[in-house]
């Protein structure tokens, strides 16, 4: 029996697969390798590359490793890339998940844990957003992945496959033993840029949008450590192994912070000052979102253990360094 984890190379997926291997399980990693990285996989798991779309392999590999459960992290997840290439997210989120849907209920799969985003709530009427607001996606992003959520619940009512759809709010940090962290090339997420910045690897940092109607003019997120996300998929698959029923749960810590806040919590915990621009709005991005994150605790008995944006932030700043040093 194995576990299945694909994007298992990428920044969250690595940290699941070392929390896996941690925890004495036998994993697969189907990575394509367009974002993530070899070196991101522990030698005890099984790292093959390829594609999420390429039904035979899939199948051959629900087969032949025995998988029981398949944790599917690979996507691609840039919003604004999503608005400039609609069709990229349709193809790589909307239609691969459909076939790895398939994949495992063809195979006898038991278990299917995905990645969602909060995205698939667009601009939220009420914020902390519970999971039974209304789903109105801004990008096509979010609509990639709420397309995906209605087909695993479909195939959940047709087929009995066990599923938890995790949404996450806006993850960071790395793992605190410095194993693995966010190494994307190129990263446009707020406090990986902001990172780079303080380092000297970027010039500056633009603030985009400064007229939201927050309390300082800019957006405000919920920014959730890596590790406890990745907890929260552990014990979602717990849940799902002891016979628990199909869930749709926000992964966030129910608080939220501005840009202005990151920059500067960034700046204090490195210590460093460095230049900050204001830059229009970015298309796709909604003024406020924050998670309710009850449900996940009282559901799964998820327990964060990271909840502090000083914390995530130096995790996301010593993965950096590490980086930075090679
Ligand atoms: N953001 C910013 N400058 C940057 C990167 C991001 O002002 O260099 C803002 C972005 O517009 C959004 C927030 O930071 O309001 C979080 O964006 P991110 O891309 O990290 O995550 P998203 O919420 O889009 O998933």
């Amino acid at each position: 029996m194995s576990v299945l984890v694909t994007g298992g190379a990428g920044y969250i997926g690595s940290h699941m697969v070392h929390a896996l291997v941690d925890a004495g399980e036998r994993v697969v990693v189907l990575d394509n390798l367009s974002t993530g990285f070899r070196a991101a996989v522990p030698a005890a798991a099984t790292l093959v590359t390829g594609d999420t779309g390429d039904a035979a392999l899939v199948s051959r590999l629900i087969a032949e490793h025995g998988i029981q459960s398949i944790i599917h992290f690979a996507a691609s997840i840039v919003v604004p890339e999503s608005v400039a290439d609609p069709l990229k997210y349709y193809r790589n989120n909307t239609a691969n998940t459909r076939s790895m849907i398939q994949c495992a209920v063809e195979g006898g799969v038991k278990h299917f844990i995905f990645s969602s985003t909060a995205a698939v709530y667009g601009n939220p009427a009420q914020t902390p957003v519970a999971e039974d607001a209304t789903l109105a996606p801004m990008s096509p992003y979010g609509s990639s992945k709420l397309m995906s959520e209605i087909m695993l619940r479909d195939a959940t009512l047709a087929h009995g496959l066990g599923h938890v759809i995790l949404r996450y709010f806006n993850v960071a940090g790395a793992d605190p033993a410095m194993r693995t962290g966010q190494s994307t090339k190129n990263a446009t997420h707020l406090i990986k840029v902001a990172v780079e910045t303080a380092l000297g690897l970027r010039e500056k940092i633009d603030v985009f949008g400064t007229d939201y109607p927050t309390s300082d003019g800019t957006c405000v997120r919920d920014y959730i450590h890596v590790s406890d996300l990745v907890a929260a998929h552990a014990d979602a698959l717990r849940h799902l192994r002891a016979g628990g029923a199909p869930e749709t749960l926000n992964c966030g810590y129910g608080r939220g912070f501005s840009v202005l806040d990151v920059i500067e919590t960034v700046k204090e915990v490195a210590g460093v000052d460095f230049r900050v621009d204001r830059a229009p709005r970015r298309p796709g991005d909604p003024a406020v979102i924050v998670a309710a994150s009850d449900r996940a605790r009282k559901v799964l008995g998820w327990q964060p253990r990271f909840d502090d944006l000083k914390t995530i932030v130096r995790h996301a700043l010593d993965w950096q360094k590490k980086l930075g040093a090679g």
